[in-house]
């Protein structure tokens, strides 16, 4: 199993060096993207995937930062040659979301039927909303989801991907999470969002349009600070802990956030970055998954 972390900044504002949430799962057949955040559809090309090769996109919850590329996704595997049913999982109102997307592109999937004899994309893509609790056959991955905790949005859900060569477990975004940590439970690897408080400042007056005293509530009390996400990776019992969704996005460095993380987890730590591919081991035994 592979892991390629294609975008970690979180948050709906572009960024001109990082791209939005989005990762790749390629196990066996299966070619899984879990969240279509800013620039994915490009970042397929780089990581060297094709975006036609795709057998499943999952997305986490309906914030835009981790659906705004879906369409474009979408259009993306059909320009480059798909000819199977692509399947889009995730929570209401995905099938509307799915349906206006489609609608949006409407006109030129119409003309390229007729014009360049392509399959309509529209007989492609089925969509499989998932309410949380659920747990389903991606190929020979099993995926289940649990809903997190991220207020306002309902449902969010975080995943877990299980295949005879390794486990992966992408948070979504959620303040520390019990049912999280339940999901993630002697996973290899958990992909955790994580926000960095003592970074988030208010925009400058002429580039914002959020309340700022909201905005950061929002922030504080729906994602997970960096002196948290250790303790949920150690109660999980994950042997490698990946911070991605870094919020404000990517500018970690300058300070020190790797002392409070390794803190609390005795596991492998590591800051993602765009373009990130991580090997997947096979599940821990199962005495060790308590
Ligand atoms: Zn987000
Ligand atoms: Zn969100």
């Amino acid at each position: 199993m592979r892991l390629i972390l294609l975008g970690t900044k979180g948050g709906p504002r572009v960024s001109p060096t990082h791209c939005g949430p989005g990762q790749l799962i390629v196990a066996g057949d299966g070619v899984i993207l879990v969240d279509c955040g800013h620039g994915i559809p490009q970042q397929l090309l780089r990581a060297g995937i094709a975006p036609s090769a795709l057998t499943d996109i999952v997305i986490t919850h309906h914030h835009s930062d981790h659906n705004v590329a879906l369409g474009t996704v979408l259009m993306a595997a059909w320009a480059h040659g798909l000819e199977r049913p692509l399947t889009v999982h995730g929570p209401a109102p995905l099938g509307r979301i799915v349906a206006a997307h489609l609608e949006a592109n409407a006109y030129d999937i119409g003309i390229r039927v007729l014009d360049e004899g392509r399959p309509d994309l529209r007989d492609l893509i089925r969509v499989a909303e998932i309410d949380g609790g659920d747990e389903r056959m991606l190929g020979d991955v099993v995926m289940r989801a649990v809903r997190v905790r991220h207020a306002p949005v309902e449902p969010a859900l975080g995943y877990r991907f299980d295949a005879p060569s390794g486990s992966v477990v992408i948070s979504g975004d959620t303040g520390p999470s019990p049912e999280l940590i339940d999901l993630a439970r002697g996973a290899d690897t958990l992909v955790h969002e994580v926000i960095n408080p003592e970074l988030v400042r208010p925009y400058g007056e002429d580039e914002s349009n959020a309340r700022w005293e909201d905005l950061h509530r929002h922030l504080v009390e729906s994602h997970t600070a960096v002196s948290d996400v250790g303790a949920v990776a150690q109660a999980a019992g994950v042997r490698r802990l990946v911070l991605s969704h870094l919020v404000p996005g990517n500018t970690f460095d300058s300070v020190d956030w790797r002392t409070v993380v390794e803190r609390d987890f005795d596991g492998e730590v590591v800051r993602g970055e765009d373009l990130m591919e991580l090997s997947i081991r096979q599940n821990a035994p199962k005495e060790m998954q308590s």
